[in-house]
């Protein structure tokens, strides 16, 4: 099951790297949704799961929490490493020979990303089936982001087309790797907790530090707020049914 809905992540990436070749009207929209299912899964499933597994206090603060936060600085930290290359590459102008490595270091980056959205569809499925679920919807919801972004980053930078098409599809692969590796292993309830922490708190970073401000980016548009909210409460629905 964890390896079928990673097949599906596998898609969206893909439609998001072909998406970015011609830049589609409603993205914007779209990736407002997609911030929104991360923020809902995250409040409304994800934690409240892993504080069931993993809720021993570790000096006073609950150890799923302790993940959570860890999750949200390690990808801050990697984010803002590689920005400081960005920022050389502005104040030197538009030449961009020679950043072709900043380029596929990015991308690489995002693809071991995606590896873990894999991984944690299978370990979320391995603490139960409703909450693989939820993680894969916002695994598939945010993928397509991913393939975009991996496109036109690896092209951004200088790289040829071809290179580009190879690291998208190592960005499709990723995730159902992941999953593969997320179902074969098995681990105790409180290490798949921490994870889970983990892992909410990457999303959360994803979706409010890289995905809403991209959403936003050039006009902020009332759809897109909307697509937000719509996409937080249409989690809420989905818990609450399962
Ligand atoms: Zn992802």
């Amino acid at each position: 099951m964890a390896i079928v809905v990673a097949l599906i992540a596998c898609c969206s990436t893909l439609l998001g790297g072909l998406i970015a070749l011609r830049v589609g009207t409603h993205r914007q929209v779209v990736l407002g949704l997609a911030a929104g299912v991360m923020l809902g899964v995250v409040g409304f499933d994800l934690l409240p799961e892993a504080l069931e597994a993993a809720g021993q206090e570790v000096f006073g603060v609950p150890a799923a929490m302790l993940t959570m936060v860890g999750g949200f600085l390690t990808l801050h930290i990697i984010e803002r490493s590689l920005a400081v290359h960005r920022g050389q590459e502005e104040r030197f102008g538009a030449h961009r020979h020679g950043l072709e490595s900043v380029g596929l270091l990015t991308a690489s980056g995002l693809v071991g990303h995606s590896f873990l959205d894999g991984l944690g569809i299978g370990l979320g499925f391995q603490a139960s089936a409703a909450l693989g679920l939820s993680v894969a919807i916002a695994v598939i919801a945010h993928d397509f982001a991913d393939g975009f972004n991996t496109f036109t980053i690896t092209t951004l930078y200088g790289n040829a087309r071809s290179r580009a098409l190879v690291l998208l599809a190592l960005d499709a692969l990723a995730p159902v790797a992941g999953a593969v590796v997320g179902t074969l292993i098995v681990l105790p309830p409180e290490a798949i907790g921490l994870y889970l922490g983990y892992f909410a708190g990457f999303l959360l970073y994803l979706a409010t530090a890289d995905i809403l401000p991209q959403a936003h980016a050039g006009t902020s548009s009332r759809r897109t707020l909307m697509a937000t909210v719509a996409g937080a409460a249409f989690m809420w629905l989905v818990v609450g049914l399962a």
